[in-house]
């Protein structure tokens, strides 16, 4: 069989190492299809064509469907007629929806610089890794906001139709649901580290900062009321809290340790209450990675940014802080330690210090606060540098090696030699009213000292966030602004090994996940009522099993709060009781072959996911013991006091220690709140948050691990729109119907298909009115695809007023009448 080139069909097929690959389709039956594919050597050169590059061979093969049945997916963009990707700026206009056609349409749009694609209202954000300034030129600023916030009310279509995809979009109609509806907003960015949130919420941000500026302009209205300060001052938290919570890692040089969410404060404008002016704003953080604080990977990271920054700076500025930092940088600091990397996206770290201190003194930390702050850093650094040995005595005592550092330490902190190397060195215990002073391993005394290391940068980050928000927030009357929220969150996490962080972070996924299905569920739902389409026919799979699961009275997390207040609680006791009461979850893991007391799984809506619980009941409990708060507090460093003071009032000292040598503490009465108590209840006051704005979706994607710009590693690519719930979006939009055509195009490339005696019929008519198109190719479908009605009289199509939708293999099949009759 030979065909001309254009009447070629051509599949995507099913493949090891590219996962998917174009194909020439030469022959298909319902048991096999023959397929010619092109032997290709990498990614790069496979562009959704088939035209193998020079030099490749080709290859038949042929593809057993009983083994493999969605192997074969046909290619897009039939609707062209052009066996090269067309790509499309909305994935709703591809008409075969599925994930290869969604992989290769992205493909397409990254290699052509275009990052960003639109899946209805959801925007699709691939890292261009190169900063494209066209993309976010004044110009390009102004023509979104402009067409979307005050041209948008003349047009009678989508004002987005003449727009390419960008997040301006995202950013512009919130402005413009906010200032109309005068409903709170939200844009919830999300995506694996290194994927471009960050950079993406800062876009948006910036973009609403100049809405608000040329709202002035256009409106003319009273420049009195635009306040620079305020705006500065909300921009300029983001680099602030980068340079305190991000770090390099191996995936981004610039990794958010923590989530946040920031609400700007708008109001309304008394004369015209469409009229925003930014008043504050005020950020919320979850989840910073305090253990970096202790540890990281000396080859390819690095901890928080400040510390690299603060050793950077010249010593002039780094004795007028703390007279000891002169001459030392960061190798003489055992938490920071040699590294290669002295600047972060071409910023050094001394530059960068100047840049913290400037941004830190417009929110009014300077002069003896400033000093006291930067101590307070010092003190963690310090703290890193003591070394314990085992006293000569017994080697279950020890004594701090370095007595230098020591010395250091207790003149940083207020407090005696002697008191700090008491306290770190010994563990003062309850029992029944009586205290007893234990003494400490080397390795218990060491791994207490982290303890507080990390517990104190963590109430330092805290103070820092609170200090902002005091200087950002509008202040009166939260009630009276209308916000619009932004959500910068950690994705999905699933890696080899996976602990209590990973389970906090996929919790939060599993709520905004549900979210998010809802809201698409809405906005299918939408659709097809305008389409006139009834909907009996959509059902979904929803994820309440997983959020049960974790949540509920006997759930996960209930269970650990439990075992976190038994006296000799345990990781495995946690373990054993959670997989006991939850044995009938759908969403629960129990490990077949039990390799350890302390392993659990969960089907995630995003993948399976196995937890290791060693640590979990120490990592929830979150608290020091009392000895080494009451300590801590008594150090004349009034933010390390002031801070510790606040969980010593509600805290207590249980029985934290998991780690091996160390004593069991009693546990005493007073219950403090869990890290996951704290941890699920800032969620739902987000989620609260959430639900009462209109949300818009930003998916961020990474493309690939070299930080390359121009190249899509495919599989990588294909895992994260799986786990962002991007495919289960589509496919959730399409479920009932995967395709979908237009009257217009429907008769151009069917017509055929009908009997002569119609066709000439429908020839006459006047095929530009909607209501005919709308008649004729109800007409053409019927008899086209007479042979697919079901037994029950289901038909495999339904028409709506623009468009047909058909059930799965209807188009397929027309296509391949078509393939027959050319
Ligand atoms: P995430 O917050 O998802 O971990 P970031 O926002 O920090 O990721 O982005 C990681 C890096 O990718 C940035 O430091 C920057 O180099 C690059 N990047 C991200 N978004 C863009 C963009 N829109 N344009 C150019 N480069 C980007
Ligand atoms: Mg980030």
């Amino acid at each position: 069989m030979t065909k001309k080139k254009n009447n070629q069909v051509y599949v995507y097929i099913l493949d090891k190492e590219f996962c998917w690959v174009p194909a020439l389709l030469v022959e298909q039956s319902k048991e096999k299809a023959t397929v010619v594919v092109t032997d290709y050597k990498s990614e790069i050169e496979i562009t959704g064509s088939n035209d193998p590059p020079p030099g490749r061979s080709t290859k038949t093969v042929t593809v057993k469907l009983k083994d493999y049945p969605n192997s074969v997916l046909p290619l897009q963009n039939v609707v062209a007629n052009n066996h090269n990707v067309k790509p499309v700026a909305d994935m709703i206009d591809l008409s075969f929806l599925h994930e290869a056609a969604i992989l290769y349409n992205l493909k397409a749009r990254h290699i052509q610089s275009m990052p960003y694609t639109r899946t209805g209202d959801i925007i699709i954000a691939v890292n261009p890794y190169k900063w494209l300034n066209k993309l976010y030129s004044e110009e390009n600023r102004t023509h979104y906001s402009r067409t979307l916030v005050w041209e948008a009310a003349k047009k009678d279509c989508d004002p987005r139709i003449d727009l390419p995809p960008h997040v301006y979009e995202s950013s512009a109609l919130a402005y413009k649901g906010l200032a109309i509806s005068g409903v709170d907003q939200s844009i919830l960015v999300s995506g694996e580290s290194g994927a471009g949130k960050t950079e993406t919420v800062k876009i948006c941000m910036n973009h609403l900062a100049s809405v608000v500026q040329q709202e002035h302009t256009v409106l003319d209205h009273d420049t009195a009321s635009l306040d620079m300060n305020v705006i500065t001052k909300v921009l300029d938290s983001n680099p602030l809290l980068e340079a305190f919570g991000n770090a390099k890692t191996r995936r981004n040089d610039n990794s958010s340790r923590f989530g946040k969410f920031i609400q700007l404060q708008f109001e309304q404008g008394h004369v015209n209450p469409q009229h925003l002016t930014l008043k504050g704003s005020e950020c919320q953080v979850y989840l910073l990675e305090k253990s970096r604080v202790v540890h990281h990977d000396n080859e390819m990271e690095r901890t928080f940014h400040i510390f690299y920054q603060l050793l950077a700076a010249p010593d002039p500025v780094k004795t007028k802080f703390w007279k000891p930092l002169q001459g030392k940088d960061n190798t003489h600091f055992r938490y920071v330690g040699p590294t290669d990397t002295h600047s972060i996206e071409g910023v050094n770290d001394s530059d960068q210090f100047e840049k913290t201190i400037q941004s830190l003194s417009l929110i009014g930390i300077d002069g003896e606060t400033l000093k006291t702050f930067l101590q307070a850093i010092c003190v963690v650094l310090q703290l890193g540098n003591l070394t314990f040995a085992e006293d000569g005595k017994d080697s279950d005592h020890s004594v701090i090696a370095s007595t230098n550092e020591l010395q250091i330490l207790g003149t940083l902190m207020g407090i005696s030699v002697d008191k700090l190397s008491a306290t770190l060195t010994t563990r003062l215990v309850k029992v029944r009213h009586e205290e007893t002073v234990v003494p400490l391993s080397p390795e218990s005394a060491k791994e207490s000292t982290d303890a507080l290391a990390k517990q104190l940068y963590d109430r330092i980050f805290l103070w820092l966030v609170r200090n902002i928000n005091e200087a950002t927030t509008a202040g009166g009357d939260l009630e009276s602004y209308g916000h619009i929220g932004l959500l910068d969150i950690f994705g999905f996490e699933s890696f080899p090994v996976n602990s209590f962080e990973q389970l906090c972070i996929n919790f939060a996924n599993e709520a905004l996940q549900a979210k998010f299905t809802n809201d698409v569920f809405v906005s299918v739902y939408a659709e097809y009522k305008e389409e006139g389409i009834r909907l009996e026919e959509i059902t979904y799979d929803d994820n309440t099993h997983v959020l049960d699961l974790i949540q509920n009275r006997t759930g996960l997390l209930a269970m650990l709060n439990e075992e976190c207040i038994r006296p000799n609680g345990s990781d495995s006791g946690f373990v054993n009781k959670a997989l006991h009461s939850n044995s009938k979850s759908p969403a629960l893991i129990i490990p077949r072959i039990k390799t350890s007391d302390v392993e659990f799984g969960i089907r995630h809506y995003a993948g399976d996911v196995m937890y290791d619980a060693t640590g979990f009941v120490t990592k929830n409990q979150d608290t020091l013991p009392t000895d080494l708060m009451e300590c801590a507090q008594s150090s004349t460093n009034e933010i390390i006091a002031n801070e510790i003071a606040k969980t010593t009032t509600s805290a207590c000292s249980r029985n934290a220690e998991s780690s091996k040598g160390s004593p069991k503490r009693k546990q005493s009465n007073l219950v403090a709140p869990t890290a996951w108590t704290k941890y699920k209840s800032s969620l739902d006051h987000l989620m609260k948050n959430l639900r009462k704005s209109q949300s818009r979706y930003i998916r961020c994607v990474k493309p690939n691990s070299l930080k390359k710009p121009a190249v899509m590693e495919h599989s990588l690519t294909l895992q994260q729109l799986r786990s962002s719930g991007v495919i289960s979006a589509v496919t959730l939009a399409r479920s009932a119907f995967p395709n979908r055509l237009e009257h217009t195009l429907i008769l151009n490339r069917f017509m055929f298909l009908l009997p002569s005696k119609h066709r000439n019929k429908w020839k006459s008519l006047n095929l530009h009115d909607p209501e005919d198109q709308k008649d004729a190719s109800e007409m053409l479908l019927t008899q086209a695809l007479e042979p697919l009605v079901g037994k029950n009289g289901v038909k495999a199509f339904v028409i709506g007023r623009s468009k047909a939708y058909f059930r799965g293999g209807a188009l397929e099949y027309l296509e391949s009448m078509r393939l027959k009759a050319l």
